[in-house]
């Protein structure tokens, strides 16, 4: 009996475990019974008493979980076909959360306590199935909200979908909306001269899931942010021979300072010191470990790594080992591309080299204005909303939103208990007792 069966078998007679998968066998059997009455349905436009909530990553998980709580059934609607889409089909394999899990858990129920302090990608996404299982939340799956507007005539939200299965097109209709489709719903493709006709290959971060597919070639990974720095150590260590495109200054830091993750030392520090002066503290730090990074090609913005974030979103660098390489020169640093011609790059340094395959860690963005025709809450410009945390999750007319605050999960958890709390406020103020849904 290998491992993995010795293990199955053991769980299977764990009283407990069998619970839990009860538990999740009844919440399947519900949902299917759900989706099935959703797909007979003739009339294609269908009246959801509860929020609809758009999207079923950690942030619309974590709003129909608070609801739940409160006795108000939300309905998810979710483009993909499971939940936590970003985390389970668009990320590398080798990935871990970025943040300790005490920073990463969502409202309601811990992380379990036998769980590492960086939870790997798999132990994430059980723990979202787990969370799903245990708030009974069922998400419409294949349902990509196209556009969502105001009943100016009947004060409703009508949330059209398009359906990839059988069901085509449905129009949903609700009181409140939830807007939680991420800031990272859709890749950021760059403007490089020549990139379309490389003749090698192109991926983003998003389709790359290990360095082994690379293994003895020239790979060139373009943007210096945590995922490309992730994905360069992983090519480094499956033997390809990886360069990566620094366009902008960047900041370096350690994971770990002083025995603690560097995210809550800082997160500690922030109740005594002001910004700036725990940015001096971080700096003074990385420069003790890494010394000056501008001399590797990798120069530091002016300003510090907190306030930066705060003022622009841009996150630091949390190395796990990608910095070494740098030094003991396998990992290049090159200077931005000027153009591409057939498998050869061009720099801005006017060095040339021939490359197999380009990886574009260029980022995600939201898309929100895409399918939301309302521009109050959120601004067109990049799909966030106007307002900065902690003002930003409540729009006018039932509109919400939850985890565009550029914190990460924590964010998330913010949002989703104050809208599930705005919401019981409305019901109780109308002396109604929330409904469950369907
Ligand atoms: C590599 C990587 C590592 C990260 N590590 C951390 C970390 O350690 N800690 C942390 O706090 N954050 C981390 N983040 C940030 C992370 O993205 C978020 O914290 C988390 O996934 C946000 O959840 P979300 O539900 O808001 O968005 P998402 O996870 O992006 O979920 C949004 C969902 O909405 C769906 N959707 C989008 N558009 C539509 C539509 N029109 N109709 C229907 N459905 C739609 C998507 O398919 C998706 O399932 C990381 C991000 C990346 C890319």
């Amino acid at each position: 009996m290998d491992h993995w069966s010795e293990s199955e078998g053991k769980r299977s007679h764990d009283p407990i475990f069998q619970t839990k998968l009860n538990c999740r066998q009844h919440v399947e059997d519900f949902c299917k019974k759900r989706a099935d009455a959703v797909a007979t349905s003739t009339g294609r436009c269908i009246w959801v008493p509860g929020p609809i909530v758009v999207g079923a990553g950690p942030s619309g998980l974590a709003v129909a979980a608070c609801l739940k709580e409160k006795g108000v059934d939300s309905l998810i609607l979710e483009r993909s076909n499971c939940i936590a889409s970003l985390w389970q089909l668009k990320t590398y394999d080798r990935l871990s959360l970025h943040l300790p899990r005490q920073f990463c858990e969502l409202p309601l129920m811990p992380f379990p306590t036998d769980y590492p302090i960086y939870p790997s990608k798999e132990e994430f996404v059980l723990y979202l199935e787990e969370y799903a299982a245990r708030f009974g939340i069922c998400p419409t799956y294949n349902h990509e909200v196209v556009c969502a507007e105001y009943d100016e005539k009947l004060l409703i939200w009508r949330v059209r979908t398009q359906a990839t299965d059988r069901m085509g097109e449905v129009v949903y209709m609700s009181r409140w909306l939830v807007a939680a489709t991420g800031e990272n719903a859709e890749v950021v493709q760059p403007e490089i001269d020549g990139l379309k006709e490389f003749k090698g290959t192109v991926l983003h971060t998003s389709e790359y899931k290990s360095g082994l597919a690379f293994a003895g070639k020239r790979v060139l990974v373009v943007g210096c942010g945590n995922s490309g720095m992730e994905v360069c150590l992983d090519l480094c260590n499956s033997g390809a021979q990886p360069h990566i495109v620094v366009r902008d200054t960047v900041h370096i830091l350690p994971r770990e300072m002083l025995g603690k993750s560097t995210f809550g030392l800082s997160m500690w520090l922030l109740n005594w010191l002001p910004v700036h002066m725990v940015d001096l503290i971080l700096l003074f730090v990385a420069w003790i470990k890494f010394g000056d990074t501008a001399q590797l090609g990798l120069k530091r913005p002016t300003i510090g790594p907190l306030e930066l974030k705060s003022l622009s979103g841009k996150t630091p660098v949390l190395d796990v080992g990608t910095f070494a390489k740098i030094r003991s020169g396998n990992i290049k640093v090159r200077p931005d591309i000027k153009q591409i011609s057939g498998r050869q790059v061009e720099f801005l340094d006017r060095q040339t080299e021939d490359f197999d395959a380009i990886v574009l860690a260029t980022g995600y963005k939201s898309n929100v204005p895409f399918w939301l025709k309302d521009r109050e809450l959120f601004s067109e410009k990049d799909g966030l909303p106007r307002k900065a945390f902690p003002n930003g999750w409540k729009g006018g007319r039932g509109l919400y939103s939850v985890g565009f605050t550029r914190r990460g999960l924590m964010g998330t958890s913010a949002d989703a208990r104050r809208i599930a709390h705005d919401i019981e406020q409305q019901l109780s103020a109308e002396g109604k007792h929330p409904d469950v849904l369907l």
